[in-house]
């Protein structure tokens, strides 16, 4: 019989013209497009990572027009989510501090399912491509998420997909550890 599918969802969060579709089509089909459409959807994909059947679901989210008293994140999405991929763009610093608003957000508003203290959470700077373009410097990145006991990665989904396939397979290890903490 083997061990149990694990299920993981995962919910990407930032702002508009980040890269969040980017990040989850490269992921799901290792390819880059170049053009998302702005629909919000849940995917499942299935895929065996260390020997392991793993079922992804990720929620590819929207920047909602009106933020409510759980800020900019949904009661539903905090309640959904078991791990969060917190994306700007190293072009954008608004998307930077949108990253840094939503990471105090979960940490103050998302339910620990008991046994867990603390919330799977890395924080992704996106289009690394564009360096003669950036203003948010990784050092900066790297401190948000070291004050925020996040991971951190810079990635850019148009150019590779290993970089992106790593923050996936992060964020995994994050909610396995969490889930086997007693
Ligand atoms: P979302 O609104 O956060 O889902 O952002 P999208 O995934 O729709 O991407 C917004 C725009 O940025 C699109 O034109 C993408 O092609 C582009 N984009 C996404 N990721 C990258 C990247 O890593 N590098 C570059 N140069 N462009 C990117």
């Amino acid at each position: 019989n083997g061990p149990q599918k694990l299920e993981a969802n995962i919910l990407l969060l930032g702002a508009e013209n980040v890269g969040k579709s980017a990040l989850t089509v490269r992921f799901l089909t290792r390819r880059f497009i170049g053009e998302y459409g702005s629909i919000e959807s849940i995917y499942n994909h299935s895929d065996r990572v260390d020997g392991r059947e793993i079922c992804f679901n990720i929620w590819d989210s929207l920047y909602p027009q009106n933020c409510d008293l759980h800020g900019c994140i949904s009661e539903k999405q905090l309640r959904w989510a078991d791990g969060f991929i917190l994306v700007y763009s190293i072009c954008d610093r608004a998307s930077f501090n949108v990253v840094r608003q939503q990471v105090q957000q979960i940490r103050q508003f998302k339910k620990l399912p008991s046994g867990m203290d603390k919330v799977p959470i890395i924080i992704v700077g996106n289009k690394r491509d564009l360096q003669h373009r950036r203003t948010v410097s990784s050092e900066e990145g790297r401190l948000l998420a070291m004050s925020a006991d996040c991971g951190f990665f810079e990635t850019s989904a148009a150019e590779t997909y290993h970089g992106v396939l790593l923050v996936f397979h992060e964020v995994l290890d994050l909610i396995r550890e969490a889930r086997t903490v007693k």
